[in-house]
């Protein structure tokens, strides 16, 4: 007998995350989901077609704090902290965001429109809010990100992938130029995406039969060629 089945051969060498789902309402099933009240309904038959990966960081290069739960929820005490008061009141959100230990937290399902790119423009486009999903990365431009969060996020972009008809992914900053600057300098565009060709190889050697055919390995991932570290 063989020490190895045949069937088993082909396995793929990498350890497959736990594989996330996204329902009908577009909530990740199996997260922690604390809703906000800023967001609102997406234009009627507007498709979900663009990722805007942003960091935050509430106080500022402070982690693992209430700051950006209690901004995303209305609830940031302006006296808390001297940087509170510029942004309390802000009326802002993302769908996700990740912690540094690579927690994901909803906040928005996906199916209504988080508010959390402003003022933009992508491929002509305006009001990327209306067609995107928002990532927020707990962060600062100036420190990488850790690799729990290059892991969840690229968990996460596959499962929007298999659910939705991503055909980019951006930064923030390439949708709002000059006025926003994240997710930074930091952020390894290079490695993102080979993480996301990796993990859709994986999945696709471990699940040849699967219908739910991920769509991410046919997005264009901006800047993934210009930005390496
Ligand atoms: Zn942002």
């Amino acid at each position: 007998m063989p020490r190895v089945q045949p069937e088993l051969r082909n396995e793929p060498k990498i350890a497959l995350p736990q594989r996330l789902r996204i329902n009908n309402e577009g909530l990740v099933e199996g997260t922690r989901f604390i809703p906000s009240p800023n967001c609102d309904a997406r234009p009627a038959g507007c498709a979900i077609n663009l990722l805007v990966v942003h960091h935050i960081s509430l106080p500022p290069g402070k982690f693992g704090g209430p700051g950006i739960i209690d901004l995303f929820t209305n609830r940031l005490d302006p006296s808390a902290h001297p940087f509170y008061a510029g942004v309390a009141g802000a009326r802002v959100s993302a769908h996700f965001l990740i912690r540094r230990d690579g927690e994901l937290i909803q906040f928005v399902a996906c199916a209504r429109r988080a508010w959390h790119a402003g003022e933009s423009s992508w491929k002509g486009r305006s009001r990327c809010n209306d067609f995107s999903v928002g990532i927020e990365l707990e962060g600062i431009g100036e420190l990488p990100f850790t690799d729990a969060q290059y892991g969840r996020l690229a968990e996460l972009t596959l499962a929007l992938g298999a659910r939705y008809p991503i055909a980019d992914i951006v930064g923030h900053s390439d949708i709002a130029p000059g006025r926003k600057c994240d997710p930074g300098p930091s952020f390894d565009w290079v490695r993102y995406r080979g993480m996301l060709k990796t993990l859709s190889q994986g999945t696709q050697a471990a699940k040849k039969s699967s219908t739910n055919k991920s769509r991410t390995g046919r997005a264009s991932v901006r800047r993934s060629g210009r930005r390496g570290k």
